[in-house]
């Protein structure tokens, strides 16, 4: 019987317990062993493994955050502690990961696929491993499902928690709206996201904010005050009586200044006279129970990780699983997460019509 783990990694998101659940469950259906790797690579590499049943996912549909427990691991990215995780999902007989996780945690994969000969050649020259376990553990299939709340990873139209993050948004700007209308108040919703405005722009859209800041296209540094002023006063000469402006945590002029939630209150406040407040929503976001079309893809997705898994070769490049146009399909991971990380260094080099282009070629 093959042996399929799999583990959540980076910062959690609704609907990676969802995912987990398809996944074990795929792997019986398969007739396969599952097993759980607690607390991401820090589980790897310290050996926190268990092997689980049908029963130990039940009821996780719904449920937020990640059961199994996610972790920052510093020592993954070194070779040592990636030696020492090879080592454990051998002990453990496992022969392929499945990793749910951003962009940081799939480049961590992908860096241990193609590592792996090197390493377990080293456990065997120090011999902690045997021959027969070098030979039946040659490859290490890799497969990744994206989970992350700012929808940042490149190939893929959404990640698996995006959607359940902006409900969380809208629930808390709609409970804002209300007191900001009884007291006819601005308020400043800076929401999560640094390289990334897909929360703050959606935020926008479904809450009809006057305002939005995101990082990918940056404001006029010289204007943009006097912009946002004359909106939001035309808006207000029309009798509406509240002021919403969603700024995103990334969000940057074109002198490549950051426009903080902050700047942004003082100009509602000194240029309107606005009776303005600052809500920023921090974890919030990233709380409750994951919305039916996280669960839906994190379904989905679980049983194409596990078909996808089962259907590679040594050979073939490491798939991620991705939605595009609302179908489901296989991508390469590396690829992924080369143009992934391109528009990130183009965010932060403030080449935003380079960030553009290459978000358009996805
Ligand atoms: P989020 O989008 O929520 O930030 P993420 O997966 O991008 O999620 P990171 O903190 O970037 O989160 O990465 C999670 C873990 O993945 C790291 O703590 C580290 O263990 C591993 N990892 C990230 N980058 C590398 C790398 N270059 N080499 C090896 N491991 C890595």
């Amino acid at each position: 019987k093959r042996c399929i783990a799999v583990m959540t990694s980076g910062g959690d998101a609704p609907g990676m317990n969802s995912n987990v659940r398809a996944i074990v469950r795929t792997i019986i259906f398969h007739n396969c062993k599952p097993f759980v790797v607690y607390e991401g690579y820090e589980g790897l590499l310290h050996g926190n493994i268990k092997e689980v049943l049908w029963e130990d996912v039940r009821d996780w549909n719904a449920m937020g955050g990640t059961l199994i427990g996610t972790a920052r691991s510093p020592d993954f990215k070194r070779r040592e502690g990636r030696i020492q995780g090879a080592h454990n999902l051998i002990n453990f007989g496992i022969d392929a990961l499945i990793v749910c996780g951003g962009d940081g945690s799939l480049t961590g994969a992908d860096i241990f696929r193609s590592e792996w000969p090197d390493l377990i050649k080293e456990l065997l020259d120090t011999n902690k491993i045997t021959e027969e376990q070098y030979k039946r553990h040659q490859h290490l299939n890799i497969c990744g499902t994206v989970g992350s709340i700012d929808n940042d990873m490149s190939s893929t139209d959404t990640t698996i928690g995006a959607y359940s993050a902006l409900d969380r948004i809208c629930e808390a700007v709609d409970y804002v709206e209300a007191t900001a209308k009884s007291h006819s108040r601005a308020f400043v919703i800076e929401v999560m996201g640094r390289n990334c405005g897909w929360l703050a722009l959606m935020t926008g859209i479904s809450t009809a904010a006057d305002y939005i800041f995101i990082p990918e296209t940056p404001a006029s540094s010289e204007t943009w005050r006097e912009e946002m002023c004359d909106t939001v006063s035309k808006h207000r000469a029309r009798n509406k009586r509240t002021t919403m402006v969603v700024v995103a945590e990334g969000a940057i002029a074109d002198d490549l200044k950051p426009i903080t939630a902050s700047d942004i209150h003082e100009t509602l406040t000194k240029r309107l006279g606005l009776d303005t407040r600052i809500t920023t929503l921090g974890h919030v976001q990233r709380g409750g129970s994951a919305v039916a079309y996280d669960r839906i893809l994190a379904n989905l997705q679980g049983v194409e990780a596990v078909n996808a898994v089962l259907e590679s070769t040594p050979t073939s490049p490491s798939p991620i699983i991705t939605v595009n146009e609302n179908k489901i399909n296989r991508k390469s991971l590396v690829e992924s997460v080369r143009l992934t990380k391109s528009v990130a260094e183009a965010i932060k080099a403030k080449d935003f019509k380079k960030a553009m282009s290459l978000r358009e070629t996805e």
